[in-house]
């Protein structure tokens, strides 16, 4: 699988402490979008296996509650990120899984998305359907730079918050904030919500 970053431990991207994962590739071109370095298919290949390794170490280090999917567009990689959501779940059943997609629900549903591995409509139904069940919530739609939203997660106007499990209820998802994080070696990540939100 194709990644752009991965954060060990974040407070601003859904319920709790979150490892964050952000997907490399993205075809959508949203009107305004944060992070066009995510949208060339190109990086190093990582095996599922390794990428789940990390989570689990970043769990047992941070006390994790759970993993957030962004990007890029993680959908594009959609078989992957199944494969992955299953192997990690075997070993960490009570860690939480959230994303950030372009796609609407309705085309989810549909099955009307892009994958890199070649697909057919029924396998992506399929691999959708499959990914939902791991889900505890997503939040759905296009960015539009004309329509900002100050809603927890929920970036513009025309995107939505949908739960997937009992997990969590609205009430669970914190005002929208910026973090910055700094590593030992300097390397600085700065994730959250920089339009609208405060310096968290
Ligand atoms: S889906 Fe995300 S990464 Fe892709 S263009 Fe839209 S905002 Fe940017």
């Amino acid at each position: 699988m194709l990644l752009h970053a991965f954060l060990e431990c974040s407070v601003v991207n859904g319920p709790g402490r979150r490892a964050v994962i952000w997907f490399q590739g993205c075809e959508l071109n949203c009107n305004g979008c944060w992070n066009p370095n995510t949208h060339a298919l190109r990086g190093t290949t990582l095996t599922i296996n390794s990428v789940v390794g990390r989570i689990l170490n970043a769990a047992r280090a941070f006390a994790l509650e759970g993993i957030t999917f962004s990007g890029g567009e993680p959908i594009h990689q959609i078989s992957s990120l199944v494969q992955l959501l299953f192997n990690l779940k075997r070993s960490a059943p009570a860690l939480s899984a959230g994303m950030f997609s372009g796609y609407t629900a309705r085309e989810l549903d549909e099955g009307r998305f892009h994958t890199y591995q070649a697909l057919n409509l029924y396998e992506r139904c399929v691999a959708w359907t499959n990914l939902r069940a791991m889900l505890d919530f997503a939040v759905l739609g296009r960015f539009n730079k004309h329509q900002l939203s100050s809603d927890p997660l929920v970036s513009s106007r025309n995107q939505e918050l949908r739960l997937f499990s009992d997990r969590y209820t609205r009430a669970d998802f914190e005002a929208q904030a910026v973090e910055v994080t700094i590593d030992p070696d300097g390397l600085t990540q700065i994730t959250g919500f920089p339009t609208l939100a405060t310096l968290r």
